[in-house]
């Protein structure tokens, strides 16, 4: 039996689904302002296993996912500036310069972590029209007014709010998080539609003059548009709970007059070494910054596996490393099985705890568990088929990694190599030359492209 966390109910509720033939999921994806760190990374590999998990059942999946080009503030509380017009500014591009960059490298790195994108991958600023009209229903019903600065949900209007959170209205005072606004009706009323000043880049016209978009109206829009008055799952991250998916909540069930979302599923935040990741720690690292310490897109993918998605996450390179050891381990074994003859045994009771970890909430720390209980068994080709099965959930390329003769580079000589290259970008050649001496003695050699650089054995 599948069963998810349902954080509505605060309950682990059997999956059934509106419609028992198709699956209907949104998954709140990027704001494309700047690189996707690997915590993001961390809610698409979530959303990632939700699929093959239903997929495993046999359900037919319609599912969609935002890419925020637009309205996303420095606060989400509608504070702050547009997050696209502070890249824009900075890196002096137009923000869909910007978003066409940041989204591109997204989709890179997707595809290397074995993601399965949604069927529909939606862009805020193609919606701009869908979102006015959403917005005019909003007003005509009651459920918003004007103001100066925009149109504006009006919390109270909606009895609900506050049951994803649990934070009730009374306790959502105007604050160090929720500027005053005293044309606001309720310090939570948030902007359905912002009124824009001359000066600002991103601007459509609308009934109430020049304006963009608040960021909570895009996920209800193209939710709706794509997938109906009734979706199965709406995934995220945490960080979404108390503001973001309140207020997707407060703008769906207002409108449809009923419950859209049944399930809603928000996976805990990675963190590194034991604290938040921020610019100012310098510890935010991307895909990117682990493929050039040596670490692979599936190590990376290992080491998310190794922890239920309700549990906090910690990164830590030494946790990465072992979760790159355990996985070419886990090739090697596999291999051998592949070697080996068929042989007849009863797999079944491996099987069976394989999948109830995975039906179980997605328990997939519990089903790695069996996997090594398995692997670790006399090498059987009829233990191979079962992994192969197994890699439908996993992702974790076992298939093509058991036909690799895998070359792997030490540590060390990674390490160098990315020290190397730091001191040839900060122009310290002498450090620079040194270091490629050291990697030389240890029998390789690095080779220089324009923005990276490759190790090969001498
Ligand atoms: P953003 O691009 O900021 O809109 O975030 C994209 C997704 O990543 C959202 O679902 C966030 O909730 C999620 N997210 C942000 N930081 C983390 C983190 N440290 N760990 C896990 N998920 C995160
Ligand atoms: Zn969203």
């Amino acid at each position: 039996m599948l069963k998810f966390f349902n954080r509505l109910s605060k309950k682990k509720e059997e999956f059934i689904p509106y419609n028992k033939d198709i699956v209907t999921m949104y998954s709140c994806g990027p704001t494309v302002y700047s690189y996707q760190h690997i915590g993001n990374l961390r809610a698409y590999v979530f959303m990632d296993l939700i699929r093959r998990i239903l997929k495993h059942h046999n359900y037919k999946i319609n599912g969609a996912m935002n890419i925020t080009d637009v309205g996303h503030l420095t606060s989400d509380e509608d504070e702050g500036e547009d997050k696209m017009l502070l890249a824009s500014k900075k890196e002096h591009k137009s923000p869909y310069e910007i978003a066409k960059f940041y989204a591109n490298l997204f989709f890179e790195d997707i595809k290397k972590l074995n993601i399965e994108l949604p069927e529909h991958v939606l862009k805020a600023t193609d919606h701009i029209q869908d979102m006015i009209d959403y917005v005019k229903k909003l007003l005509e019903h009651g459920y918003a007014y004007e103001t100066s600065r925009g149109i504006y949900f009006d919390v109270q209007k909606f009895k609900d709010y506050g049951r994803l959170s649990g934070i009730e209205l009374k306790d959502r005072k105007a604050g160090a998080r929720i500027e005053v606004d005293n044309e606001k009706k309720h310090p939570a009323d948030f902007a359905l539609w912002i009124k824009a000043p001359k000066e600002h880049i991103m601007q459509w016209e609308s009934p109430w003059g020049m304006g963009y978009p608040g960021w909570h109206i895009e996920c209800s829009v193209m939710g709706q548009k794509y997938l109906g008055e009734h979706i199965d799952i709406h995934t995220g991250g945490i960080d979404h709970v108390t503001v973001h998916h309140e207020n997707e909540i407060a703008q769906n069930d207002s409108l449809c007059g009923h419950q859209v979302v049944k399930f809603w599923m928000e996976l805990e935040f990675l963190q590194i070494d034991g604290g938040k990741m921020s610019k100012s720690l310098g510890n935010i690292y991307t895909l990117s910054d682990l493929e050039k310490r040596g670490f692979s897109a599936m190590d990376y993918r290992y080491f998310l596996l190794t922890a239920h998605y309700l549990k906090m996450q910690n990164f830590t390179f030494e946790a990465l490393e072992g979760a790159k050891s355990a996985l070419a381990n886990l090739y090697k074994l596999a291999k051998k099985h592949k070697m080996a003859e068929k042989k007849d045994e009863n797999l079944s009771n491996y099987i069976k705890r394989f999948y109830d970890a995975f039906d179980d909430d997605l328990n997939s720390p519990l089903a790695l568990g069996v996997v090594w209980e398995l692997i670790k068994k006399e090498p059987n080709y009829a233990i191979y088929e079962c992994l192969l099965e197994f890699d439908n959930l996993l992702g974790l390329n076992i298939e093509e990694k058991s036909n690799e003769d895998v070359v792997q580079i030490p540590h060390e000589v990674l390490r160098l190599a990315q020290d190397r290259w730091n001191a040839k970008q900060n122009k310290n050649y002498a450090l620079a030359d040194e270091l490629r001496k050291q990697i030389t003695s240890l029998g390789y050699v690095v080779k220089d492209s324009k923005n990276d650089f490759i190790i090969e054995k001498i």
